[in-house]
């Protein structure tokens, strides 16, 4: 039986001369091996619908244990924006590496809908830099090391948040305050907002460069000390931002 299956590629291997196998992460099924039977070949009508970041509904004979078959792809978002844009293509190519790993640490589904939206969100022209942050964010629960934004980090004090800090872990109130950086007052508020924002809700983003980089700041280095991961397409993203 046929199953329409929503998803995005995020993976290709050739297999033999015409075929290749792809992987799919989807909506409902996870991340899907699929066998795409002679769509190498220059006269497959499906050879261009079978490349990584193919963003689709793929109908598929579907096998629960082993490689699914391909059928046919029908094409939701080409996402040209971002495909026609190297410094975004670095975006996409991280956002895809994280999301996978953080979806092989914990299963779940509601990833999917976070990574396709913040992918729509950088195609329709929004700071691509803060929509990975957002994703980077929200992510972390999924990681197991959420963030406390309601109170200070060491005490629990909800009042005089003075600024936010990775290696402390979140807040930092005013009593306890030693020598942290201290970041701009606007910066502890929006990470918040970055933390609990419904991605899809985003219209416009009107946010100070300074903001945006502190908050970066913040995040990478929260990365580094707490979820262990550490992706080469990330190191790439980060020499393209120096530049
Ligand atoms: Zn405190």
């Amino acid at each position: 039986m046929i199953t329409k299956i929503e998803g995005m590629i995020i993976n290709e291997t050739p297999y033999g001369d015409t075929s290749k196998i792809i992987q799919i992460f989807t909506k409902e099924y996870g991340i899907l091996g699929v066998m795409c039977k002679g769509v190498k070949s220059m006269k497959s009508r499906l050879r261009a619908l079978t490349i990584k970041f193919t963003y689709g509904s793929f109908y598929v004979y579907y096998k629960e244990d082993k490689l699914s078959i391909l059928k046919d792809v029908d094409i939701l978002d080409d996402f040209k924006t971002i495909k026609n844009d190297i410094f975004l293509i670095s975006y996409l190519n991280y956002l895809t590496e994280l999301t996978t790993q953080v979806y092989k640490q914990c299963n779940e589904s509601f990833l999917y809908k976070l990574y396709i939206e913040g992918v729509q969100k950088i195609n329709e022209g929004l700071n691509p830099l803060v929509i990975t942050n957002i994703l980077e964010l929200k992510y972390l629960p999924f990681l197991g090391v959420g963030l406390e934004l309601d109170a200070c980090r060491m005490c629990g004090n909800k009042t005089d948040i003075v600024t936010i800090d990775a290696d402390e872990g979140g807040y930092v109130c005013q009593s306890c305050y030693t020598n942290q950086i201290l970041v701009n007052r606007k910066t502890v508020q929006m990470i918040r907002m970055y933390y609990y924002v419904e991605i899809d809700s985003i219209r416009e983003l009107k946010i100070s460069e300074e903001v945006i980089k502190e908050i970066n700041f913040f995040i990478n280095r929260y990365y580094e000390r707490y979820t262990g991961l550490f992706l080469n397409s990330k190191k790439f993203l980060n020499k393209m931002l120096e530049l």
